[in-house]
């Protein structure tokens, strides 16, 4: 049973599916690995480091995937790639299915057994294979690590003999994994926390971080604001609007908005308007590069973003509020990022892999709820239904997920 690790194709991509101590660990189970020449280097991970955990190294790309049997990835690999790929091999990583789904066809028509870690049921069971967890965390730190190194003043209350320094105020918008990891590091510089998740059980764990959670009074609009599954649920108009009221009063006092508020598989709800930018600490741009006013870190603009003015990607500096919309934060940390995605993944292969073989139990819920595709057939409804308008054979058996 051969595995490779292939250099992430994807421009600005920084992380690596599995480190060498991961490798090491499949080998010892018997697995066969080869490492793309270079795959590790921009994690921080030399080619000697998985030479000496046993891996192959190859410059050789197109063998290496024609070779493969499981093939680890960060992102979903290019067409050309994916049509290297054998029938029966499995590949496995952030693959986009529901939002991407035509960037899997040559896999799936290749035969390619598609498992996706967004679709990963959060259960206890798999908490341990959690990778959107991962990142989440490692983007909640960095959110606020840029926030601080931004904003032209100290985050910690200060006093010194030349006077009292007031702490930084830092307001955290949705309170689920990034949330609280932004709530906890801006803690720990010392800033004064507010936080606001529609989730009321998010409450308990935003306090027990030493942060003020701000409820907002929907007056009965929304029963439950949480699906079975611990998510937030889409809200109404009338619902958003008081959160994004709350919002724009806190809003105005504060130095630094992190916000992360999404529902999974709509976009991301709209939550800071433009007049709420537009009542924010403006600051006066004196020098050239200076950002005097409030610091925004959308975490939500890769699902369109939580703030009205958000540009995906881009940042912007509008009447002195620098607006931030990361796409993918985890990739400016790629060593801690890289090592929580490689534990997530080889836990996740501790499932698929049984003495040093294949074993797809498709009654396993992690394994069926995370399978997009297998024997060339879609598995996952939703992204059969979208991808209907291509040829390919959509099973009639699939029962609707939840
Ligand atoms: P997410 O990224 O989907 O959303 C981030 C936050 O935004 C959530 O806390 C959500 O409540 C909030 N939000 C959504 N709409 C909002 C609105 N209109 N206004 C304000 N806030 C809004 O969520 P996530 O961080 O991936 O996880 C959310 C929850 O899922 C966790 O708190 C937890 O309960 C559960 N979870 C469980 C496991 C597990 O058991 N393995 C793992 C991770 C998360």
């Amino acid at each position: 049973m051969r595995l490779a690790v292939l250099k992430e194709a994807a421009t600005g991509e920084t992380r690596v599916a599995l480190l060498p101590d991961a490798v090491k660990s499949l080998i010892a189970k018997g697995l066969e690995v080869a490492v793309e020449a270079g795959a590790g280097l921009a994690s921080g991970h030399s080619d000697e480091a998985y030479a000496r955990a046993g891996a192959n190294l190859s410059l050789e790309r197109a063998t290496l995937l024609s070779s493969a049997d499981i093939l680890p990835v960060v992102n979903a690999p290019p067409s050309e790639d994916q049509r290297r790929l054998k029938r029966g091999a499995i590949a496995i990583g952030f693959l986009r299915p529901l939002d991407h789904p035509a960037d899997l066809l040559a896999a799936i028509e290749a035969g390619v057994s598609l498992f996706a870690v967004e679709l990963v049921p959060r259960i206890t069971r798999a908490q341990a294979m959690d990778a959107l967890s991962s990142m989440a965390t490692v983007a909640g730190y960095k959110a606020v690590i840029l926030a601080a190194d931004t904003l032209p003043r100290l985050f910690p209350m200060l006093m010194t003999a030349a006077g009292t320094i007031a702490p930084a105020r830092v307001f955290v918008i949705g309170a689920g994994v990034a949330g609280l990891q932004a709530i906890a590091t801006a803690r720990r510089l010392g800033a004064v926390v507010e936080a606001y998740d529609v989730r009321a059980a998010a409450g308990e764990q935003v306090r027990s971080l030493g942060a003020k959670f701000l409820d907002v009074d929907l007056g009965g609009l929304v029963t439950d604001t949480e699906d079975k599954g611990g998510y937030a649920r889409e809200l109404s108009e009338e619902a958003l609007e008081r959160g994004r009221d709350l919002i724009a009063k806190t809003a105005k006092t504060a130095d630094v908005i992190i916000t992360t508020a999404q529902v999974p598989g709509r976009p991301a709800p709209l939550l800071i308007r433009r007049d709420a930018v537009e009542n924010m600490r403006p600051g006066t741009i004196i020098v050239e590069n200076m950002r005097p006013g409030t610091i925004i870190v959308d975490l939500a603009a890769a699902a369109g973003g939580n703030c009205e003015l958000t540009r995906p990607g881009e940042t912007q500096v509008l009447n002195g509020v620098t607006l931030f919309a990361p796409l993918n934060l985890p990739v400016t940390i790629p060593g801690h990022a890289s090592q929580l995605y490689s534990r997530n993944i080889t836990n996740f292969l501790g499932l698929l892999v049984k003495d040093g073989a294949l074993h797809l139990d498709m009654d396993d819920e992690i394994i069926r709820g995370s399978c997009v595709a297998h024997q060339g057939q879609i598995t996952n409804p939703r992204v059969a239904q979208s991808l209907e308008a291509y040829i390919l054979p959509i099973p009639s058996n699939l029962e609707p997920r939840t």
